[in-house]
């Protein structure tokens, strides 16, 4: 298997092009000493955000499942002066988590953690709306639901990036679990939606074989 060797390249990328953030690795141990899970993004990952929401000019990022905020704090690093991040965490531990290492890294003005369900908290942020960059990472059978919110929620020209949506190949399996038709299922919504425009980067890495989904919203007409 070619397996180990995605975690040496990973090892190799990072120490090229990723140098070390003090905030990034202490939200990572604050995370593992308080029992989360170890299911953030890679370093490398968390980049390729950052650079995703520098790249698209966001001011106004939202995120859908914060965790210990590993990358909340990438996309955050993105912002420009005055730029704002709102987090969705329905978890009480992770939020807690998060927002120590939000106020560790200096940025509890910038990142507002909105504690609960998704799906609960995600009505009552038509005024902090339109948002330019959505990162979608919470609970994956919510995906279809998560997808329209974060159409309703950008501006024209925005950008969307979904997580986790090749699931070790399993996304080609029509009858696979609940996750895997909750990818399916916003995939499908992207296809049928004029206003979507989007492609899969598979990736393989310390995470494994997964993938992102990049989707832009069409300018206004
Ligand atoms: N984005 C994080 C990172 O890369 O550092 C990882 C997020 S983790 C994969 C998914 C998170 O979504 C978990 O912390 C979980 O508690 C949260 N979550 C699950 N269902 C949720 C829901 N309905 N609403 C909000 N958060 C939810």
């Amino acid at each position: 298997t070619e397996a180990p060797r995605w975690e040496a390249v990973d090892r190799y990328v990072a120490e090229r092009l990723i140098p070390p953030d003090a905030a990034l690795a202490a939200a990572l141990e604050a995370s593992h000493a308080a029992g989360l899970p170890p299911i953030a993004v890679a370093p490398n990952q968390g980049k390729l955000l950052m650079l995703l929401a520098r790249m698209q000019g966001a001011r106004r990022i939202l995120e859908i499942g914060t965790l210990g905020g590993y990358s909340t704090l990438w996309l955050a690093r993105a912002l420009p002066e005055g730029g704002r991040l709102v987090t969705i965490e329905a978890d009480p531990l992770h939020a807690a988590v998060a927002r120590a290492s939000f106020a560790r890294a200096g940025l509890s003005e910038v990142i507002s953690l909105q504690e609960g369900r998704a799906l609960d908290v995600l009505p009552g942020l038509v005024d902090e709306a339109p948002f330019d960059f959505v990162f979608i990472d919470a609970d994956k059978p919510s995906n279809p639901d998560y997808l329209a919110w974060a159409l309703k929620l950008s501006r024209p020209g925005g950008a969307i990036v979904l997580d986790n949506v090749v699931r070790s190949g399993a996304v080609v399996d029509a009858e696979g679990d609940a996750n895997v038709q909750g990818v399916r299922r916003a995939l499908d919504l992207i296809a049928a939606e004029p206003r979507l425009d989007a492609t899969v980067v598979q990736t393989v890495g310390e995470k494994g074989w997964d993938g992102f989904a990049l989707i832009r919203i069409a300018d206004a007409t």
